[in-house]
């Protein structure tokens, strides 16, 4: 096989969303020679993305968007403006224009060399494989879009989780549309985590790329490699096989979870015994074979991603006929369930086992801290279980999370419990003093830093189960609101 080198001059990111539009301008902050265009068919994201106010919330995304995007002098003098006396690397400040945010898919990807596709791929809801499977169908369209569109030689990029052996399915796309024309698939996957996703771009532990060995494979490896090597150093970057680089993302998610539900079993023993979780996440943390990242107890791992990788890990060990590989995967989501339907049973039991006339707050709906994504929360589980104890209400409050993205989670309980009609139970409120006030109890859902109890305040209440999210760092317990807020309040105590 002949192939010439891969030059990059546009790249063409499909898909605008978490993952897409920081990736996107990371790469394009760091190569300002070649044009990067995220192409999105949500208008409203992609205005957004054009616009003062971005579609997510992560630190440090504002300034990249607004270097790559406007150009270094506009952003120049917007600092300026905001921080007189401030300077600025003149080079940055001349900067051009490199990012730009587009509906215009198919134009994009006919003028593209390198087509990232970052589309959603949630579990299948319906079908075969419903609930465990994982939901190709937005990434098939993308790459539909692109094998009608693309020039020939153009590089695609895997960049959403996708199941082991999806590189074929691609090429299989490609050639129906296209036969005998040359597309390289490369898979590399993305590690970052929503709260830290910039600062995860920016530093990365590795970049994974995974490439077919063919000589345009390898070449179209270098090409992707040479974009991360503007700021990612070059022993970091890990070619590897496609299949390994595809299924490296799933087992990632699967352990980093099985940590979680590890932790949260012994959680468990400890609530009958008396030890203390803390302790012996400390002490077993100690153990540089062991480690001390994620093995906070909490209420279980949330979000976008885990859940859904590892029922995807666990159908696709089922289909290659490994149902003990399968069964052993399962048992992290089975631990995750149980722990949240422990501290919801916790808190009910605390209660006096009725919830009848009385008044839940949930201060911190995000699924973890410095996020505004409020999908898959593990506070939607708590929240279904308590309803059936038909509180008088239950008042939630997120720093960041919007009350229509939280009322969007909720509408999966509104066929049980009519929850966010007007005389409806649940409320979602702006102001955490009015979700305070004459509650019966306060489950601090989120690990916010602003929920956090410092050392000069008394102490907790009442102790319950922990009330933290995975990675959390908050005491396990309903507690005062602190010191970020500017006055205290007082919070009736649930009844001994
Ligand atoms: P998201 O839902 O925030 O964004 C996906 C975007 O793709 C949406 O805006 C959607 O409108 C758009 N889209 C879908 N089909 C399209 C098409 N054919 N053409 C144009 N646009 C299309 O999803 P996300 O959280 O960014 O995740 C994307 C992928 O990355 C998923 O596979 C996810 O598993 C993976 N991932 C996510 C994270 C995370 O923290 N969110 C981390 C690592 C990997």
């Amino acid at each position: 096989e002949t192939a010439a080198n891969v030059h990059i001059r546009t790249v063409c990111c499909i898909g605008a969303g978490y993952v897409g539009g920081p990736t996107a301008a990371v790469i394009a902050l760091h190569n300002p020679h070649i044009r990067v265009i995220v192409v999105d068919r949500d208008q409203k994201r992609i205005d957004a993305w054009r616009g003062r106010h971005l579609p997510i919330h992560e630190p440090g995304l504002e300034d990249v968007v607004r270097l790559a995007r406007d150009g270094g002098a506009e952003w120049y003098r917007s600092k300026s403006e905001n921080e007189p006396g401030s300077t600025s690397d003149e080079v940055e400040a001349a900067r051009q224009p490199n990012l730009f945010f587009s509906t215009a898919c198919v134009e994009t990807i006919k003028e593209a060399d390198m087509c990232l596709i970052s589309v959603n791929t949630p579990t299948k809801k319906r079908g075969v494989g419903a609930g465990r499977a994982t939901d190709m169908a937005a990434f098939e369209g993308a790459c539909r879009d692109v094998a009608m569109n693309a020039k020939p030689g153009c590089v695609l990029v895997e960049k959403s989780t996708v199941p082991c052996k999806t590189g074929q399915l691609m090429k299989d796309i490609m050639e129906a549309h296209r036969p005998g024309v040359v597309f390289p698939v490369l898979s590399n996957p993305e590690f970052l985590s929503e709260g830290t996703a910039v600062r995860d771009l920016m530093q990365p532990d590795r970049v994974v790329i995974g490439c077919e060995s063919t000589i345009s494979g390898h070449r179209a490896a270098a090409a992707l490699a040479n974009l991360y090597a503007a700021w990612v150093p070059r022993e970091r970057i890990a070619p590897i096989n496609i299949w390994s680089s595809e299924l490296c993302k799933l087992a990632a998610n699967a352990m980093l979870a099985q940590r979680i539900s590890s932790i949260n079993s012994i959680s468990a023993i400890c609530e009958r015994t008396g030890a203390d979780v803390g302790e012996i996440a400390k002490s077993v943390g100690m153990d540089p074979r062991i480690g001390p990242q994620f093995l906070k107890a909490g209420l279980g791992f949330g979000g976008s991603c885990f859940r859904k990788d590892i029922a995807s890990l666990t159908y696709l060990s089922e289909s290659l006929g490994l149902p003990e590989v399968a069964a052993y995967w399962q048992q992290v989501l089975t631990m995750n369930d149980f722990q949240r339907d422990r501290f919801a049973r916790n808190v009910i039991a605390t209660l006096n086992n009725s919830l009848r006339g009385k008044k839940i707050t949930i201060l911190g709906y995000a699924f973890k801290k410095n996020t505004g994504d409020a999908r898959e929360s593990p506070a939607l589980d708590v929240i279904r279980i308590l309803l059936e104890e038909g509180p008088k209400s239950i008042a939630i409050f997120d720093p960041l999370c919007s009350e229509s993205d939280i009322q969007r989670e909720l509408s999966v309980l509104e066929q049980d419990f009519a929850v966010c009609t007007p005389a409806g139970p649940v409320e979602v409120l702006s102001d955490p003093y009015a979700a305070c006030a004459d509650s019966n109890a306060i489950l601090v859902l989120t690990d916010w830093d602003m929920f956090k109890v410092t050392p000069q305040q008394t102490a907790p209440t009442k102790l319950l189960s922990p009330a933290e999210s995975y990675d959390g760092t908050t005491p396990s317990d309903i507690l005062r609101i602190t010191s970020n807020f500017d006055q205290q309040t007082s919070i009736t105590k649930p009844p001994t």
